[in-house]
């Protein structure tokens, strides 16, 4: 199999043998590989614009500044958050970032309030989320996410590539450690988010975040005291053309 026989839609055999082949590939080369080798003119980025997104963000710009970067504004992010995104932006000359946002239409028959992420999380995600990217992601062959394995522990045995539904997910820091994202920030001088300094490590919308305690994975804020875990986004398939 060559690189460019990448033909593993919703084949997750095909994916695993991927995963396989790739694994000793770093995250630089496997960025440069997928998007210029396996899925030119045909993938994006997925970025949340958090804690470690800096990290990916600046491979992509090594690569090609005008990859389409997709980021999915809530309307419940945290201003921090999007002075972070222009930031980075300005710093790092990416000139394709894609923000997708609910449909108004759906928030003002489901959540006029904004306040359906405390009674129905899972909904709220699927509004806010999972929707607005599905639909930014269409037309795309595969996507790339910031997922890492030490995030916590339902994301353990995170793999390179996944096949899932119409679309093939790669996620090149699968197997990145801290330290690692760390030396990678000061080798490369990149700015941090602002909240990493009030221990918020995984940042995702205001209602559903909280800093993290010594010891505690880096997710543990996310959803903290509810059974959810996920925000959806990863963990179904994304029709219509859905991490973050
Ligand atoms: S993280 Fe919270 S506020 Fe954001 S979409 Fe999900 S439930 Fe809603």
């Amino acid at each position: 199999m060559t690189a460019h026989d990448v033909t593993l839609f919703g084949d997750q055999i095909a994916a695993t043998r991927l995963s396989a082949k790739f694994a000793a590939v770093d995250a630089p080369k496997m960025m440069r590989l997928a998007i210029e080798d396996l899925f030119p003119g045909r993938i994006a980025l997925v970025s949340s614009f958090g804690a470690d997104s800096a990290v990916l963000l600046h491979m992509v710009s090594q690569i090609d500044k005008a990859l389409p970067i997709v980021f999915v504004d809530t309307l419940q992010l945290f201003p921090e958050t999007l002075a972070y995104r222009d930031t980075l932006v300005g710093r790092l000359g990416l000139t394709n970032v894609i923000t997708t946002k609910p449909e108004p239409k759906a928030l003002a028959a489901e959540d006029p309030e904004n306040f359906l992420w405390a009674k129905d999380p899972d909904r709220c995600c699927e509004l806010r989320k999972v929707a607005p990217l599905a639909k930014a992601l269409k037309g795309y062959e595969a996507w790339i996410t910031g997922r890492k394995r030490f995030q916590a522990l339902t994301r353990s045995s995170l793999p390179l590539f996944e096949a899932e539904g119409e679309r093939v997910k790669i996620n090149p820091l699968a197997g990145w450690t801290q330290d690692r994202i760390d030396a990678y920030f000061e080798q490369h001088d990149l700015p941090k988010h602002e909240l990493l300094k009030k221990n918020y490590l995984s940042i995702g919308c205001i209602p559903c975040t909280s800093p993290v305690k010594p010891g505690e994975d880096p997710r543990a804020g996310r959803w903290r005291g509810k059974r959810k875990t996920e925000c959806g986004i990863h963990g179904q398939t994304l029709d219509a053309g859905s991490d973050i």
